[in-house]
This record gives structure tokens, sequence and C-alpha cells, in this order.
């Protein structure tokens, strides 16, 4: 009956065969609670899972559905109240919104000015919130907007001379800009909701709301970046590309250091509050912070190595010969490997089913790779990173001994490869072995790999760990280990080096008044979706608590 308040249940664990369409599944979900189809005034899925386990049996490859389904209040039908209590049906999470439901005062008067640096995924999800706030945002990014940007990389592809201020890692959209676009959390944060609903509305399929291990891929992110632009720009930021932070004008103040403005490469911008959101490669401007006093501190990070495989390898060690699953597409893994043997544990990252690895490079004479993929997942190869965690024991005292340990491996690597971003390779059982490999290789990545020494690059207990884990993936997907398998170095920025301390339970930079540091540049993030509530979240506890005036 309209006019009457809903509520919105959450069933849990529909099952969908994966031949059936998923509009099987309101009806299935009114028969198990007992409602009539008209009962509902909505009906949505929360998450669509796919469990390709095969248990005791023979069970078949199958989705499982939760599905949130809004009823009139007090109008629950008996089965639903028992599937309440057997916990098969749960309240739905209440979605958070980017909008402040409470604005301080000391925000609410008008000309109240933010400066956001770095326009990623966490710039632009803290600006969002501060600009529906009223706050007037300007937005600055080093690098360009993304079609300059993206004719700048054809360019870098074609010379093999990096633009430092913009290429890969640095320009509109962040470093996921060329990506597969995953937007994988693991964390339940209402906010999840409406920033994939912000991405839909730029153009990102509705299936990100709810599908697990959601992709956009490249192609569709360039078609969404622009709209997303256009969005902020219509809340009142202002952009400001192709401008780089060079620090920080401070003041004392009662209740600690005050950011007055913020030092950019096109002057100085006076700001109420002052937002640094750099990313995982920013080493000048982490310098910079570091020499500012703010409270930079070093943390572990992943280090590795990517391999790639023939997509086919992949898809006939995961699907087999199963038509079903061989219809949804590409097949993608995730694989871990415990720590045991005295070695620390590592795991598969970022991994681009139909994809290609790519030269994640910002600065002249490093080399680091990483993996995209546009959406439809057509390339021929797989690849993704093989990572260990190394941390501050392993390379030594000092804010900055990460950056420094990241720079001089890339530097390794680069001259292995010939100092041209040709970057150095070795099939799997060449490594494991400790032998250079000789045959021919080949690989999706752009600038071609030549034979190198990886095992020999790579510190000793990082082989080893490295090597223990392709072994043990090999058992779980056969193939993974063999010939085929080929690694491709190095990988060395899956996660930043740094963290930036934080005052407790408060998002500002800890002693300042009116900073915050967000996402994989503050080491509070580690991909697009987590970067991206890192910055809305902080954002949003900032306006909510007001910046101290
Ligand atoms: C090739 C590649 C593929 C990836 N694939 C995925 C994926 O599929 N899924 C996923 O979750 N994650 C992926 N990641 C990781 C993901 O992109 C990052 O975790 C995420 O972008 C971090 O967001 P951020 O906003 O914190 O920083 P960034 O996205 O790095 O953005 C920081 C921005 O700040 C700008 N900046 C830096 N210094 C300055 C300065 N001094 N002045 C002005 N501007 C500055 C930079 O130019 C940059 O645009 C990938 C990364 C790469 C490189």
């Amino acid at each position: 009956m309209s006019g009457e308040r809903t509520v919105t249940w959450r069933l849990l664990n529909l099952e969908l065969g994966l031949d059936e369409p998923e509009s099987v599944l309101r009806g299935r979900a009114c028969r198990e609670l007992g409602l009539e189809p008209d009962q509902l005034r909505g009906f949505r899925f929360a998450r669509k899972t796919l469990d390709a386990r095969r248990r005791g049996g023979g069970r078949a490859p199958r989705f499982v559905v939760h599905a949130d389904l809004m009823l009139d209040e007090g109008r629950e039908p008996e089965r639903l109240t028992r599937a309440l209590r057997s916990g098969r049906v749960i309240p739905a999470p209440l979605p958070g919104s980017l909008e402040a439901d409470v604005l301080h005062p000391s925000l609410a008067g008008p000309g109240r000015r933010a400066v956001v640096v770095g326009c990623g995924p966490a710039g632009v999800f803290s600006a969002l919130p501060l600009a529906l706030a009223g706050i007037r945002v300007t937005l600055i990014e080093r690098g360009s907007s993304l079609e300059r940007r993206s004719r700048e990389l054809v360019r870098f592809h074609r010379t093999r001379v990096p633009d430092p201020e913009s290429n890969l890692l640095f320009g509109e959209g962040g470093a996921g800009t060329y990506s597969d676009g995953k937007l994988a959390t693991r964390v339940d944060d209402a906010l999840e909701v409406p920033i994939l609903e912000e991405l839909v509305a730029a153009g990102a399929s509705d299936t990100i709301l709810y599908e697990s291990g959601a992709h956009i891929g490249t192609d569709r992110l360039h078609d969404l970046l622009p709209r997303l632009r256009a969005r902020l720009e219509a809340c009142g930021v202002e952009f400001s590309f192709n401008t780089r932070f060079e620090g920080l004008d401070l003041e004392e103040s009662d209740a600690g250091r005050r950011v007055r403005a913020v030092a950019t490469s096109a002057g100085e911008l006076p700001c109420d509050l002052a937002v640094l959101a750099t990313g995982h490669s920013a080493r000048d401007s982490w310098a910079r912070m570091v020499e500012q006093g703010l409270p930079v501190e070093a943390k572990p990070f992943q280090l590795g190595v990517r391999v790639e495989h023939p997509q086919e390898l992949i898809d006939e060690g995961l699907h087999g010969r199963d038509e079903a699953l061989r219809r949804l597409g590409a097949a993608s893994y995730r694989l871990v490997c415990k720590p045991g043997e005295g070695l620390p544990g590592a795991h598969s990252f970022c991994m681009c089913p139909g994809g290609r690895i790519v030269a994640s490079v910002n600065e002249p004479g490093l080399l680091c790779t990483n993996g995209m993929s546009n959406s439809t997942h057509s390339s021929v190869w797989a690849n993704a990173a093989i990572v260990t965690t190394f941390g501050p024991r392993e390379f030594g005292a000092g804010a900055l001994a990460g950056v420094e340990f990241q720079r001089r491996l890339e530097e390794r690597f680069f001259a292995e490869g010939g100092a041209d971003y040709t970057a150095p390779a070795q099939r799997v059982p060449d490594f494991l072995d400790g032998r250079a490999s000789t045959k021919e290789l080949r690989s999706s990545y752009p600038f071609g790999v030549r034979p190198g020494r990886l095992d020999e690059l790579l510190a000793g207990p990082v082989r080893r760990t490295l090597a223990r884990a392709l072994s043990r993936f090999d058992r779980r997907l056969a193939g993974f280990a063999g010939p085929q398998g080929l690694l491709v170095g190095l990988e060395s920025r899956s996660s930043g080096p740094v963290r930036v301390r934080r005052e407790r339970g408060a998002a500002l930079v800890q002693g300042f008044d009116n900073l915050l540091c967000v996402g994989e540049g503050a080491g509070f993030a580690g991909g697009i979706m987590s970067a991206a509530l890192d910055g809305a979240r902080s954002a949003l506890s900032l306006i909510r608590q007001g910046v101290r005036g």
C-alpha cells in the first residue's frame, strides 16, 4: 500500500544456475518467503558471487546471490519471520550517503575553500562530499586530463621517454586509469553503495553494484571519467590539471599546525582545508612532506614479480571442459600461499584475465610493471602480480627507507632489461632452477621482454618465498609453474611503502588542524575502491566534526 513505510530485508544465499536468467530469482525469493509478488515494493541484488567449487556429490558450479526485498513495514509473512530467526534473512544494512547529514557550524559560512591534491579515486571521492557540503573545492592534479594523458602515453610507447609529470601513474583518474578497474574492497562499508552509484551514474554497468569481483575495464573507465569530472564540476569543483603540489604554507595555531595555503607549480592556493591524495608513486611529494615535518613513517609493502600465462591455460586449469563456466568468459584466479618452512606467505594480486602487462612508470631510469585489461577481457594473455610482504625490518629504518629500496631495485630491473623499458623475464621453471631462460620469450608487455636473471635480482628470502608460492600454485592450477608461465619484473608498487599518521579516532593528520592525507599515498588504501572509500570517509568525518576555524 503506497504511503506506508517500507522496510528492506536481505535474503541470503539464493542459488542461481549458471545458465539461468537473473529474473527467476524474484519469484524464487517470493516463494521461499511466502510473499505474493505484488507485496514486493522493490527487489534488487546486493551480492552475486560465483561458487565454482565442486563439492562431494558433483555439485554443479552456481551463483550465490544475496537479494534485498522491500516490503511494507509490519506486513512480513510468518515464513519471513521464521527466516529472520534462522539467520537466512537479515535486516539490510542502511546505505550511507556522500552528503553530510550534519554540517558543523564552522563550515556553514560562505567562502570556505578546500584544496584537494590528486585526481585519483581518493582525491575525487574526498572532493565530492566537500563540494556537496557547500565548500569551494579546487582539485589540482600534476598530470594531464584524460584525453591529453592518453596521447602522452602513446608518445612514451613510441619514444621510450616517459614524461615525469603525466604518465601511466599520474593524470586524471590516478594510477588505476589504465587498469582492469577491479572494484574489490573486501570490507563492508556503508559508503560503498553511494560511491558505486556515482560510477553507475557516470556510465558503469549497474552490475558493479552487486557482482563480487566486478571490474570496469580500461575502455569503459575512459568513457566514465569525463562524466565523473562533469558531475564534480556541476557540484562546483574546479579542476586544475598540470598543476603540481610543491608544499604547504603552514602556521602554528592553538589547535596544532594549520595549513594556510597549498604551494603549487601555478602559485599559492589559500585554503581552509587541504587534502593530500597523491597516491603510491609521488615520491617527491613524500619527501616534501617529510621536510615539512608531517608524521610520515615507513610501512610494509608488497614486492614481487608479474606472472603471465596464455589465458587458455588458466581457463583450462580452472574451468576444464565445463561449457557453462567457459561461457562466463576469461577465468580469473586468486591464489594464496600461507607462511611456512620459515618463509612468509605470498599471494596473487591484481589478476588481469584477458589483459596485458604494462610499464607502470613515472620516472626515467626505473622499471616497474602492473597489469590492465579492457571490459571484454579479450586478449589471449592472463597476468597477475605474485607478491610477498616486505617490511622495515628488511629495508631498514627511516621514513623513506622503503621508497629508496624500491628505487634501487627498480633501477636494477631497468638495467637488466637493457635500459630502454624492455623488461627482464624468466620462465617459471628457470626461475625455480636458477638459470637464464634461453628460448624466445613471448609476452603481452608492449616494450618487449628479454631473458634476465630475476632470481638473482631479487634478494634471497624474496626469491625463496616466491619460488615456494609458485610451486604451490602449480598444485592448484596445473601448468602455473610450467614453461608457459613467464615471470616479468619488477612488481614493486602494488602498495605504498609509507603511512602518514592520523589523530586517534579522527581523519586529521596527527598534529595538524586542517590537513587530511588520504588514499594509497597516506597508507590507508591499496586499490581503487579502498582509496575512494578512504577519501570519502575522511572528508565526511571532517565535515561532520567541522574544520576548526
Ligand atoms: C596499472 C595499474 C593497474 C591497477 N589495477 C587496479 C585494479 O584493477 N583494481 C584496483 O582496485 N586497483 C588497481 N590498481 C591500484 C589503484 O590504481 C590504486 O590503488 C588507486 O588508484 C589509489 O588511489 P589514490 O587516489 O590513493 O592514488 P592514485 O590513483 O595514485 O592518484 C594519485 C593522484 O595524485 C596525483 N599527484 C601525485 N603527486 C602530486 C603532486 N605533487 N601534485 C599534484 N598531483 C599529484 C597523481 O598524478 C595521481 O593522479 C592498479 C594500479 C596500476 C598502476
